[in-house]
């Protein structure tokens, strides 16, 4: 009980219906801005995901032979839907993972953007055709879904990761089984309602809360024929790995350590407007956030007073306070980890210029001193390329500074660092930035643009050890992974086509 009232019980959705499933097993969810457990979610247990999987099963038949426009019509309404539930989702989202309201609803709007691209499916599903590829023959390619797909998603955007994937899966006619992250697990049910208000048959989207068992039955079960997934580099390599080696088509997308490298041309002030934002948006939890600014000489004195400037009039804060910018990190463990790198960062030599410990929450007390997962933007400067603040992905308001002396060492270290996700340049000599578009080793590349998130009509994925796999999520490359091609070769006979002939067709 919480104040009186029955704590919140996350549970399962299956075949249209909230499911407490039949395994004992609870998480703990918690409130970030206090420290307090507001709920529990049911942990999945194989029977559970079984369940799922075979009324995901079950409804491919019908949902796979839909028509298009009756698909499209569906995705319509849950548009509507969530675009009417904005700020609920928001809210939810908010109170487990901690984010500010109005980071929630920016996510909710990406999110929704991949629903405006699976609208138009009738067009993306359009195949070829060859009229006479030999006489009186013609030939057709189709994309049909795969059956039955899943997702497993990362707690840093409960909403937008599974919205990167279930629209498309769904439009194509497959049905989906989504293992949120067991941290903040509510926002999966609420979409999971408005599908169903929208119209979706039972069964064609799923929700099973859980981890690892969860997962592992996931990646082991017969009837599903592909996974995406989005997390933390060693989990998706793990996932990939298992999963295909059970024969599924897998995307697998990992950890990031963005790097944004600042020639000396650039405007300083937009430069560090830019690294503020991008390096403590959502307290830094993004796999889009930048973490490495690489100052080539002589910028960095400057650059790093001008972000310092701007890092002391941010406001601290719970999400639900409309005037907070940042709020806390998603739980204590994580919070934990992600300042034990402020004493890494001076056992290695490097300067913290700003210690998000001492950052004061709005209200009062330090970071340090207040109950829930606080820290602070903090700034690193003179970090040493290969050094642990430098190299490992922290995940947290930690925005390190390195000096370098040319384009061409910052270029070296960026594609030396083991993930390739995002990263962006900031100058106004454009050859320079032409020649980083092409030189960088990184799937994502922001010129002048801190986080360069593709569009949904674009596919979203990094390089190296940011992905496993070879398809980015949306776009067509959505489309394409979550469809297996056809080509129908066609004939319409009479009676002249008769007699044996055991020669290899050749074109007529
Ligand atoms: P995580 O890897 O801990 O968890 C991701 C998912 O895997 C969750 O659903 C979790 O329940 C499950 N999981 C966790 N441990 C598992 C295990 N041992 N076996 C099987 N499944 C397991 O990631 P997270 O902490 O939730 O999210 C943060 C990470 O996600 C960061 O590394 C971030 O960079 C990454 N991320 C990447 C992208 C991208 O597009 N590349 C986007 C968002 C987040």
């Amino acid at each position: 009980m919480t104040h009186g009232r029955p704590a919140k019980q996350v549970t399962h959705w299956i075949n249209g219906a909230e499911v407490a499933g039949g395994s004992a097993r609870r998480a703990e969810i918690f409130n970030p801005a206090t420290g307090e457990v507001g709920g529990h979610v049911h942990l999945a247990g194989p029977e559970d995901v079984d369940a799922a999987v075979a009324a995901a099963a079950a409804a491919f038949p019908a949902w796979r032979d839909a028509s298009l426009m009756k698909r499209a019509q569906v995705l319509f309404r849950f548009r509507e839907l969530m675009y009417g539930h904005r700020d609920e989702l928001a809210a939810l989202i908010s109170a487990e993972h901690g984010k500010v309201h109005s980071d929630a609803l920016g996510e909710v709007a990406r999110g929704l953007e991949v629903v405006e691209f699976a609208c138009g499916i009738p067009h993306l599903l359009k195949g070829g055709f060859s009229e006479n590829v030999s006489t009186n023959v013609d030939s057709f390619s189709i994309r049909q879904p795969l059956g039955v797909v899943a997702g497993i998603t990362p707690f840093n955007f409960p909403a937008m990761v599974p919205m990167w994937m279930y629209p498309i899966a769904i439009a194509c006619g497959n049905t989906f089984v989504l293992k949120p992250s067991e941290r903040d697990p509510s926002a999966a049910l609420l979409m999971a309602s408005l599908w169903k208000q929208a119209g979706l048959p039972d069964g064609v989207f799923n929700v099973v809360q859980g981890d690892k068992v969860a997962v592992d039955r996931l990646l082991e079960h017969p009837d599903v024929r592909a996974v995406s997934f989005v997390g933390s580099t060693p989990i998706a390599r793990y996932v990939y790995e298992t999963g295909t080696r059970h024969g599924k088509r897998v995307q697998a997308l990992g950890g990031a350590k963005n790097h944004m490298l600042v020639l000396p041309d650039a405007d300083l002030d937009l430069v560090a407007d830019a690294a503020v934002n991008a390096g403590f948006g959502s307290a830094g939890e993004r796999c889009m956030a930048i973490s490495v600014v690489l100052a080539v000489d002589p910028v960095g004195d400057e650059l790093v007073d001008k972000i310092v400037q701007r890092v002391s009039t941010l406001t601290i804060g719970p999400g639900d306070d409309p005037d907070a910018q940042m709020g806390p990190l998603v739980t204590g463990a994580h919070r934990d980890k992600v300042a034990s790198y402020l004493d890494t960062a001076l056992a290695e030599g490097a300067k913290l210029v700003v210690d998000g410990r001492e950052t004061l929450v709005k209200g009062g007390a330090t970071a340090a001193e207040t109950p829930g997962f606080w820290l602070g933007p903090t700034v690193i400067d003179q970090v040493k390329p290969g050094s642990a603040v430098h190299r490992d992905e922290i995940f947290g308001p930690v925005l390190s500074v390195v000096r370098v002396s040319s384009y061409d060492e910052g270029l070296q270290i960026i594609n030396d660092v083991e993930y390739g996700n995002g990263t962006a340049i900031f100058t106004n000599d454009g050859g320079a930035a032409r020649r980083f578009q092409n030189e960088v080793e990184v799937g994502m590349v922001g010129i002048n643009v801190p986080i360069p998130v593709p569009m949904a009509f674009y596919s979203f994925g990094g390089w190296k050890s940011s992905l496993f796999g070879d398809t980015h999520v949306h776009g067509a490359e959505g489309v394409h992974f979550y469809t297996r091609g056809k080509v129908v070769t066609s004939r319409w006979l009479d009676p002249s086509h008769g007699g044996v002939n055991l020669g290899f067709p050749t074109n007529k």
